[in-house]
């Protein structure tokens, strides 16, 4: 059963199945592949199911979606901890009869009274030993009766347990502030730290890099690897995440889960980046890094010791440059599918994949996420705009008449594209003595139903001439029915 240490890099990537990775969850993931794919080493995937109670269904899923949507490949696994019980059983016996561990059978009432004793004398909560000391006597009594006990590793009453953490630097933990921890619980399963302790053994574990979570099971997991004589990995603690006003991340500070974000239309080159920029930098200065740049360049030695923090518009910022880089067919391509999901139900489905393409490039510019696409876009695709006419008024000019001439000027061109349009417009609004603002700004209204839209001329020639007449000769009804006003 013994593996050898081997010197190679082997990192491991181990989520419980409690729910959706949240985005520590996708950093802690990121930093081991960057680390092993720096070392040429291996990057282990282990599902780590052993709380039953605390399982979630469909969790595993969404856990391998969210490292393949990254591209964060695994080159082991994924090992399902409740498939490996085997082990645990093992290393557990072989515990109790070295004289490490113990069985203990106080019942869940006794250990709630305890509890409660302890919370009334403002004491820290720890097992106090009950079954550590028990008669041989009482020890058979108990088995007699049937209790399934569990098994509790015997923590040294006294003494210090030290160890280096390769961000923190040495820390050292008072023995006798630790308990007597549950290896083994009564349903056969063993505790996080038992599997967890094996399996970074078994697996030839080299470097455990986690978040800082956990850093207070580090000597619980270290004294488990002396008593069993084994070299534990080294350890790597990953500062926390927090929020802009350095509280915990939450739903306030946007999305929490990483799969929300490709749901969002984040692209992987853009969350990658910006999640290794969460606790690691280049040189505090380098914003944009490629994935290659970040495999050569990632070291544990640029792991910063304070939290990082979250700044969703930092991340929308990214992503929006990220978006850019994409040649304007890749954008098309992925835009298709937030379209086809977010456009109203009344656009006609599917959508006319070259009107998608010619539509596409004149946002690209200004989507921050593909999931913005839509709503920049639905215009193009609505047969009615659904606009207030007071925008129509809004620049106080004679809209009707500047309309009714644009009309007039439009019905008769030929060649419709942007070139000619703009050639026929921007000498109308002189001849009409309106500024080019207030002039476009009114067709652009009446044309997309918003005031801020993609350039003019290219958004008319995309629409094509029909749609553009339609919508002016909309505009002027509207202008012609009598609206009220609010100010
Ligand atoms: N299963 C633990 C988690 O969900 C793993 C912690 C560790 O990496 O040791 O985060």
């Amino acid at each position: 059963m013994e593996s050898k240490l081997q010197p190679q890099v082997r990192v491991r990537f181990a989520p419980s199945p409690t729910g959706h990775p949240h985005l520590g969850n996708i950093r802690t993931a990121l930093f081991n592949w960057l680390f092993a794919r720096h070392h040429g080493g291996k990057f282990i995937l282990r599902i780590e199911d052993t709380d039953i109670a605390r399982k979630v269904e469909g969790a595993v899923d969404v856990i391998l979606d969210s490292l393949r949507w990254l591209g964060l490949d695994w080159d082991e696994g994924p090992y399902f901890q409740s498939q490996r019980l085997y082990y645990y059983h093992e290393i557990s016996n072989s515990l109790l009869k070295d004289g490490y561990a113990y069985l203990c059978y106080c019942s869940p009432q006794r250990l709630e009274a305890m509890r409660q004793e302890q919370m009334k004398r403002k004491q820290p909560p720890k097992y106090d030993g009950h079954c550590r000391y028990l008669t041989q006597q009482g020890k058979t009594q108990l088995e007699a009766s049937g209790i399934v006990p569990v098994v509790r590793f015997k923590m040294p009453l006294e003494g210090e347990t030290t160890f280096h953490d390769v961000i923190r630097g040495q820390l050292t933990f008072q023995n006798s502030t630790l308990d007597d921890f549950i290896l083994l619980k009564s349903d056969g399963y063993p505790t996080y730290h038992l599997a967890n302790v094996v399996d970074d053994h078994l697996m030839a574990i080299s470097h455990i890099l986690r978040a800082d979570e956990w850093l207070p099971s580090v000597p619980r997991h270290v004294l488990l690897y002396q008593s069993l004589n084994w070299e534990p990995p080294q350890f790597a603690h990953l500062p926390m995440i927090l929020g802009p006003d350095r509280s915990k991340l939450s739903k306030r500070h946007g999305a929490t889960t990483a799969i929300e974000y490709k749901e969002q239309g984040y692209l992987p080159e853009a969350m990658i980046n910006f999640l290794a920029l969460l606790g690691w930098s280049l040189d505090d200065r380098t914003e944009l890094l490629s994935r290659e740049e970040l495999i050569k360049h990632f070291s544990l030695g640029r792991i910063s010791k304070t939290a990082a923090i979250f700044d969703k518009r930092k991340l929308e910022w990214m992503n929006g440059v990220y978006l850019r880089r994409l040649s304007p067919e890749e954008f098309a391509r992925q835009s298709a599918p937030f379209l086809d999901r977010d456009l109203p139900p009344k656009v006609k489905r599917p959508l006319d994949t070259d009107y998608v393409c010619r539509i596409t490039p004149l946002l690209q510019e200004r989507a921050k996420t593909l999931a913005e696409v839509p709503q920049l876009a639905d215009f193009f695709f609505l047969d009615e705009l659904p606009y207030d006419t007071s925008l129509l008024l809004s620049g106080g000019l004679d809209a009707t008449q500047a309309i009714k001439i644009a009309l007039q000027r439009l019905e008769v061109v030929k060649t419709w594209d942007a070139g000619s349009l703009e050639g026929i417009l921007r000498p109308l609004a002189t001849e009409l003595k309106l500024t080019t603002g207030k002039f476009f700004g009114l067709l652009r209204v009446a044309i997309t139903g918003r005031t801020a839209a993609p350039p003019l001329f290219q958004t008319m020639a995309v629409l094509g001439k029909e749609r553009c007449l339609k919508r002016l000769s909309t505009a002027l009804g509207k202008l012609a029915t009598p609206t009220i006003i609010n100010y």
